[in-house]
């Protein structure tokens, strides 16, 4: 009897089929004497749409919200069907014996392999494999330790009711506000408080009024001090009384009344997971976060040299401890191994704290090399960036703390302070680890260099000279900070809850698919490494519910998800909260007073319906007239594909006017939903 292996795609299948030893290969399958191996291509199978449930359910209209199927659905992608049927026939064989789940081991690869299997009708025994890296030692002990599928059946829950609850919220949401308002406008559980980040910084940058102050800085001569007032504060907001303090100053001496030396000592910064390593790879090379993921994917499935990337863990567990020197090993063809000389490689195995704790990390650790030689000439310059980033992060994590030593002193002129602060590097740690990132290491912009100095000793004000400054408005987001947001809202929205959550919006694997969801509907725009509110986002805004605009929602329900993957939270009680929280947002929006003004408009007229037609930007950011009312449709300057739609558009309209049912229209949800089930399964 054989054993069907599941795996995520094609390229991952291929290599699962070598090391099992299938060789027999056909256009849907590799078989060998004891396995069969196949593939999904990201998802197969998708929710059904909500007219497969019900006819009155497939027109937009206000009155049938919120549409809410007793029990979902499933449905076949067609372009991928045929690869289906053969998974199918395969499951049926009377040779086949038992399969084994090869996903992608996270929620998302669990609902891809689950959604194949039920919709086949699978009966046999099911097992899984679970592994943090792509080397053949790691996939051959993965084969040797296989679980049963039972312990991930919340995960698969989990995963389950993600999908649902964006099914209901996503859909919903964006039917009622089209609806409603007869705009294209669309809200998802997700990307709607996102973007609330970047509407909320926009509207305070708006509100900004930019203050000029001064600051005071004397020459000590050996050193430089800064004044500040009693209250330690160095800000003068008016420019007189920062003069008359000048003049007091001018020609005095000043003597050290206090002296601190302190010796400090800074760790490594943590190992990297998923987010971080996106927020860095923005800072240092402007990589968006999507692109970061399809170079750290091929470095896992491809490359082989990085292990499993959509983690949030950022350590280690002990029982890796021991396959550091064989992963540093891997490093020897490198450009990093000039690093590795400065590890004492007689330390690495005694764990560090900063790197190994096995209360956290849970499906997956953090991001580092595996064992498996790294050939760097045959890496492109993307993959090489991304990989120094992680190693040396890796490298950095296995060094000594960076200890410097700080000096601060108080000069007193009179009744004035001048403050000094200086430092002096003790011993570079991991530091001296560079071509990563660079991490916090405590040191603050304005220390200088500073000597040895005494309490009592004078020193004349060479030279008093204030500096103009201006108070800044909040910086733009950027990916980088966007990311932080989404994983720590907290730190950008005072709210109690969110503290007390502890949980983000979206997950380290869905972030990246965010972002580009919120570029390519032009809720959002890139100015130059800032992202800022589209028109269209700003329209949104205007209208959507209230309790979806602040991420404490999204974050209760993203955590309820984690609570259903730890098998501490039924799906049915979660499920049922979605239900409700559904009902009052529809609510909301068709009990709503406000009024739709659509932005941008320009100065001609819809040759279908006679509203102003807005200027907007079609999804390669070409530049395009399209009418502000949904039901019309009407778009021009999209070249011919955009033409043709409008006569399709011309006639649809002529049909209905004849009382023919609009068979063609879609919601946009669905599209957006199949869009992203797209983009995993071309990977
Ligand atoms: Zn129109």
């Amino acid at each position: 009897l054989k054993t069907l292996v599941l795996a995520e795609k094609p390229s991952v299948g291929k290599d699962l089929a070598h090391i099992l030893g299938c060789r027999n290969s056909s256009r849907s399958y590799i078989e060998g004497p004891n396995y069969i191996v196949t593939w999904a291509m990201g998802h197969l199978a998708e929710l059904a749409d909500p007219g497969e449930y019900n006819q009155d359910w497939k027109e937009w209209k206000l009155e049938v919200l919120p549409t809410i199927p007793e029990k979902f659905r499933l449905s076949l992608i067609g372009r991928t069907r045929k690869q289906f049927n053969e998974i199918k026939k395969l499951l049926h064989r009377s040779d086949v014996s038992e399969v084994i789940i090869a996903t992608d081991a996270g929620r998302e690869g669990e609902l891809v392999a689950r959604w194949i299997l039920r919709l086949a009708g699978n009966k046999k025994k099911m097992k899984r494999l679970w592994i943090s890296s792509y080397t053949q030692q790691a996939v051959k002990t993965g084969f040797s330790q296989l679980k049963n599928s039972k312990e991930y059946d919340s995960l698969y829950y989990a995963a389950q009711s993600r999908a649902e609850a964006d099914w209901i919220i996503g859909l919903n949401v964006s039917r009622a506000l089209s609806t409603k308002y007869d705009a294209r406008l669309s809200a998802g559980r997700v990307q709607t408080p996102t973007l609330g980040f970047l509407i909320q910084r926009e509207k305070k940058r708006k509100n900004f009024v930019p203050k000029k102050y001064w600051n005071l800085q004397a020459d000590f001569g050996a050193y430089t001090g800064l004044y500040r007032d009693e209250k330690n504060n160095p800000d003068f907001f008016d420019f007189e009384s920062m003069q008359t303090v000048k003049k007091d100053l001018e020609g005095k001496s000043g003597i050290i009344v206090d002296v601190k030396e302190s010796i400090h000592t800074s760790p490594p910064p943590l190992a990297y997971d998923l987010t971080a390593l996106q927020r860095d790879a923005n800072r240092m090379y402007g990589y968006s976060a999507k692109k970061t993921l399809d170079i750290v994917q091929t470095l896992y499935e491809r490359r082989k040299i990085l292990s499993y990337p959509r983690t949030d863990s950022r350590y280690i567990t002990s029982d890796m401890v021991s396959s550091i020197p064989d992963r540093i090993k891997a490093l020897a063809h490198t450009p990093l191994q000039n690093f590795v000389k400065h590890l004492d490689l007689s330390k690495v195995t005694r764990a560090p704290k900063w790197l190994v704790n096995d209360a956290k990390v849970s499906d997956h650790h953090a991001i580092i090399p595996t064992e498996e030689p790294v050939h760097w000439d045959q890496l492109d310059s993307d993959e090489k960036s991304i990989f120094t980033l992680a190693a040396s992060r890796f490298l950095q994590t296995l060094s000594e703390p960076f200890k410097y030593e700080v000096r601060t002193l108080v000069t007193k002129v009179g009744e004035h302070s001048f403050f000094t602060k200086g430092h002096r590097t003790l011993s570079m740690g991991w530091k001296a680890v560079v071509g990563g990132a660079s991490g916090e290491d405590g040191l603050e912009e304005d220390f200088q260099s500073l000597g040895v100095h005494r309490k009592g000793e004078e020193h004349e004000i060479h030279t008093l000279k204030h500096m103009e400054k201006e108070t800044q408005p909040p910086a733009l987001f950027t990916e980088a900070t966007l990311l932080e947001a989404m994983e720590k809202p907290y730190k950008f929205m005072k709210h109690p809850k969110l503290k007390e959550l502890e949980s983000g919006l979206g997950t380290p694997a869905t972030r990246a698919d965010i972002i580009e969801k919120l570029l390519s509907s032009h809720l959002m725009e890139r100015d130059g490494k800032s992202l800022v509110p589209g028109g269209k986002g700003f329209e949104l805004w205007d209208l959507v519910p209230e309790s979806l605009k602040s991420p404490v929602l999204t974050a209760e329900w993203e955590a309820a998800l984690e609570s259903i993957a730890k098998g501490s939270l039924r799906s049915k009680e979660f499920m049922n909260r979605i239900i409700q929280d559904s009902r009052k947002l529809v609510s909301e929006v068709s009990g709503s007073k406000l009024k739709f003004t659509p932005r941008n408009l320009s100065n001609k007229d819809c040759p279908l319906c006679g509203r102003k037609l807005m200027n907007t930007k079609d999804k390669k950011s070409n530049a395009i007239l399209v009418c502000p009312s949904r039901s019309c449709g009407y778009e021009e300057g999209s070249g011919q594909k955009g033409a043709s739609q409008n006569e399709k558009r011309i006639a649809r309209r002529e049909m209905k006017n004849y009382g023919h049912q609009d068979r063609e229209e879609t919601f946009s949800l669905a599209d957006m939903i199949k869009a992203k089930n797209q983009k995993r399964s071309k990977k």
